[in-house]
């Protein structure tokens, strides 16, 4: 039996569990709750599959703070239990009269339930907010490194070889090129790693319902989308997409901390990629001509090779890949798992309290603003 603290009351350990302790909070805070029911999927132990929304404060408020868990699927479990801890914290009790703030749960609920980043389709949601009637970047890098990133064996030999043709692309290319190649999204490898999608996915279509219901004539718009993976253990790690001499930069570094915002690790020594197809950007254009304060936010796990290994094991067992001996296969998926959401008790407190704190920070700058 695992000992359970505090941090229990706040992480679900499946995604029904914090489903239920996320509408439970809603409910008990007074806010108004709204759930999206999958049309397609469900759960691994049947159950049902939804992205549920729990608004507060005024309708009709010009300025609102909208907050997602589990873009990245497995990723969620962190984000769910931080919005919890938001609405536990009594912060939403009372807003002011012209803000409402908006908690979006489990945007790829298939993906959490199931303990993986993607959807259904094997889709990297922050890669899938795209013009798909327009021609779609192309990423022949990727091409290139997809049979080294994603061999069909995951034994020693096969892995020895991979590592091999890794080491030699980089050794021609450079170590920015490839944090670039690999992580600003592909469309061409549907079975491969950050694939963006041939057409936008129901999370994506769901999402535009909810912001056209929920945000209708908002004007100032503060905005997390809540992740795990990169930084350092148990810390923040913001990744803001304003311009950089922008007003909406100057006020996430007024509301976060201008070392945060500005800070450059958590790409092992390499700038950040120019990523294509993200959340934040398909929910500023919806919201247009509001201005938007806001930041996806990760929650340091693993040094970012070993993450990066966690998913290319991620992505191997979804296509029906099996390794003989079922203790492998049992580590194989704790070893996911954990690098998604770790189990970690000292980890869970400290994305409780820096969320609180985060979170906090933003509405008290919109409520300013
Ligand atoms: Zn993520």
């Amino acid at each position: 039996m695992v000992e359970r603290g505090c941090e229990a009351a706040y992480f679900g350990e499946t995604f029904a569990e914090s489903r239920a302790k996320f509408l439970l909070a809603v409910a008990q805070a007074g806010g108004v709750a709204t759930s999206y029911v999958h049309p397609d999927e469900v759960g691994p132990d049947g159950g049902t599959l939804s992205i549920d929304v729990g608004v507060f404060g005024a309708a009709g408020a010009r300025r609102a703070f909208m907050i997602l868990s589990g873009t990245h699927g497995g990723e969620g479990y962190a984000g769910s239990a931080a919005q919890i801890a938001f609405i536990r914290s009594g912060a939403l009790d009372t807003l002011a009269h012209d803000v409402r703030v908006v908690l979006v749960h489990g945007l790829n609920p298939y993906g959490f339930a199931h303990w993986t980043r993607t959807t259904e389709h094997n889709v990297d949601l922050n890669r899938n907010f795209m013009d798909f009637s327009q021609p779609l970047p192309r990423n022949p890098g990727y091409l290139e490194v997809h049979p080294f990133l994603c061999p069909d064996e995951w034994s020693e030999e096969a892995l020895a070889a991979a590592q091999r043709g890794m080491d030699k692309w980089i050794a021609e290319h450079g170590h920015q090129a490839w944090i670039q190649t690999i992580m600003k999204g592909q469309y061409e490898q549907p079975s491969g790693l950050n694939y963006g999608g041939d057409t936008r996915e129901w999370s994506n279509l769901t999402l535009e319902t909810i912001v056209g219901t929920s945000l209708a004539g908002v004007e100032k718009l503060a905005f997390i989308d809540w992740h795990t993976g990169l930084g350092d253990w148990g810390e923040p790690f913001f990744l803001c997409f304003s311009e950089k001499d922008s007003s909406a930069w100057a006020r996430a570094c007024d509301w976060w901390g201008r070392a945060r915002i500005e800070t450059t690790i958590g790409f092992a020594g390499a700038r950040r990629p120019t990523y294509n197809g993200l959340v934040l950007k398909g929910v500023e254009a919806w919201t247009a001509p509001a201005e938007m304060v806001g930041a996806v936010v990760e929650f340091g796990t693993l040094p970012l090779q070993q993450s990066l290994d966690q998913l290319r094991i991620d992505r191997w067992l979804k296509f029906g890949n099996t390794p003989d001996d079922p203790q492998r296969l049992a580590d194989m998926r704790r070893g996911t798992r954990d690098g998604f959401t770790p189990p970690d008790r000292e980890w869970r407190r400290r994305i409780i309290g820096h969320a609180g704190e985060i979170q906090l920070q933003g509405l008290e700058g919109l409520t300013a603003w």
